[in-house]
């Protein structure tokens, strides 16, 4: 869609607003201050499986909350019904804030939304947000970057690993095996045995240190540390959990991290 076509909103239905905003990985203090003052503001909230609820909170009590995440039904509710509630209460002239973990524009189909509310002619915004991967590095001592060893960081996602998808933007997994970048992996922790052996096969040495990120900045927070050959075994167990996969040589600076912490732990 060109800019001219998202900015060619219908003068006429233009008094309500849809706020995109990000909430974060999980701990609710990493809520912007404007992503705040908005839900502070907001009429109605269209929320799906936030990683901390507790931000709804923050909404005022009068606010209509409105659930669209996969407990909403047996089926997921679909992406278009999901537009089309934004789109319906902002023709009410709402301040409608439509809330999602991370950043509302990383793998959170919020270029689909923008799509159907600047074709309706709805006023739309974005309040960014701190994505998982980025709170996963901090939170484990893991520097997604490194002079010396890392020169490039991939958001990618796991979900459509090994040939399963036929679509044209289909992840190159044996291409990113030659980067030498930090793979960040989103939603791979189902297909991590395929998207082990794939980087592998791709060139990247089985040995290459892989941390696995859940829960990522909430109190029930774990990582494990392993290799790229190793890392399947712990996919069964963290199925349940949102997880982050993190690819690289950086890896390795989290057991600096973890050696502070338990000097501070002992009072060294
Ligand atoms: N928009 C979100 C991503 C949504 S996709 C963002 O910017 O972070 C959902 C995936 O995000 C999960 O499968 C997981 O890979 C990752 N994720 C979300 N919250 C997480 C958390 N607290 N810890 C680790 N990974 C998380």
């Amino acid at each position: 869609m060109s800019k001219e076509q998202m900015l060619n909103f219908d003068e006429g239905a233009k008094k309500g607003r849809v706020t995109l905003v990000g909430a974060g990985p999980g701990a609710v203090d990493l809520l912007t201050i404007r992503g705040q003052r908005v839900l502070q503001q907001a009429e109605v909230v269209v929320y799906d499986d936030l990683a901390n609820a507790e931000l709804l909170e923050i909404c005022p009590a009068s606010a209509k909350r409105i659930y669209v995440g996969k407990r909403a039904g047996v089926h997921c509710m679909l992406q278009a019904q999901i537009s089309e509630i934004l789109v319906e209460e902002a023709r009410l002239e709402k301040r409608v804030v439509r809330l999602k973990g991370g950043d509302p524009l990383v793998f959170a189909r919020g270029g689909e939304e923008m799509e159907t509310l600047a074709k309706a002619g709805i006023d739309f915004d974005i309040v960014p947000g701190v994505t998982s991967a980025i709170a996963a590095g901090a939170s484990t001592g893991i520097p997604l970057t490194h002079r010396d060893h890392a020169s490039s960081v991939v958001f990618v996602t796991g979900h459509e690993c090994a040939g399963k998808s036929a679509r044209p933007n289909q992840v190159n997994w044996a291409a990113l095996a030659q980067t030498g970048a930090t793979l960040c992996i989103y939603m791979g922790v189902r297909r991590l045995a395929d998207i082990s052996e794939t980087l592998q096969d791709g060139g990247l040495a089985g040995t290459t240190p892989v941390a696995i990120v859940a829960d990522a900045t909430l109190e029930e927070q774990t990582v494990h540390v392993t290799t790229l050959a190793e890392a399947p075994i712990f996919s069964e167990s963290l199925l349940s959990r949102p997880s982050l996969i993190i690819v690289g040589e950086v890896v390795r600076w989290a057991e600096l991290h973890d050696t502070m912490i338990s000097m501070q732990a002992a009072g060294v």
